[in-house]
């Protein structure tokens, strides 16, 4: 005797994996991720090499006395150091040799 419940949810399975399957790869998903990032959200090219501070601003809504939007009003990213993910060959750089006689 065929378990009339179990079928339905194998029949409901097998189905919703052909839809998975079958509907999953169309059209252009959003790539990941790539660039590393620091904690404020710029990546490593934004930040000073020397000071490690971030240089990119962020966009602000300003508002006069009376609370009217006033427009926007830039102000430097308040990040002091990277602490996101580094490329390799950076952190692992070789050191530059002599050239050999
Ligand atoms: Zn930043
Ligand atoms: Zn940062």
């Amino acid at each position: 005797m065929v378990e009339p419940i179990s079928f339905l949810v194998g029949a409901a399975l097998l189905a919703a994996g052909y839809s998975a399957g079958r509907f999953g790869r169309r059209g252009p998903t959003a790539p990941p991720h790539l660039t590393p990032v620091c904690g404020c959200g710029h990546a490593l090219s934004q930040h000073d090499t020397e000071t490690h501070t971030c240089y990119a601003e962020l966009r602000r809504d300003a508002y006069d006395r009376k609370g009217r939007w006033a427009g926007d009003s830039w102000v430097p990213c308040t990040c002091r150091q990277y602490v996101g993910p580094r490329p390799i060959d950076e952190v692992f750089l070789p050191p530059l040799l002599p050239p050999a006689e």
